[in-house]
């Protein structure tokens, strides 16, 4: 048996928290999940602002923070590479230094 959740479509109603113009349902799309007992229609909603000028500093916001994200993840993946050079470094050494012994 399947259930169906309404996600997002609540708040439709709502003015938008940035400009207080109304909002609307720009799409929908439905993802079926699987669960312990079977699957889940879930019913998503994307709303968007009616302001274009709010709507698309949005929309640059949201593409500044996914670059930002992508950035912080690239650095995060180059210092585990160089930890990981540098460990491998250490242990070389550490090797090195036991053979003499
Ligand atoms: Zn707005």
């Amino acid at each position: 048996m399947s259930k169906i959740i309404v996600a997002g479509t609540a708040y439709v109603d709502q003015p938008c928290p940035q400009c207080g113009s109304k909002r609307r349902i720009s799409r929908t799309w439905k993802e079926t999940l699987p669960t312990f007992t079977g699957t889940t229609v879930v019913k998503y909603s994307q709303i968007v602002c009616t302001n274009n000028v709010c709507q698309l500093a949005f929309d640059k916001q949201l593409l500044k923070d996914t670059q930002k994200r992508k950035a912080i993840k690239l650095k995060k993946e180059a210092n585990d590479a160089a930890r990981k050079a540098n460990s491998l470094r250490q242990a070389k050494k550490t090797r090195k230094n036991k053979s003499r012994i």
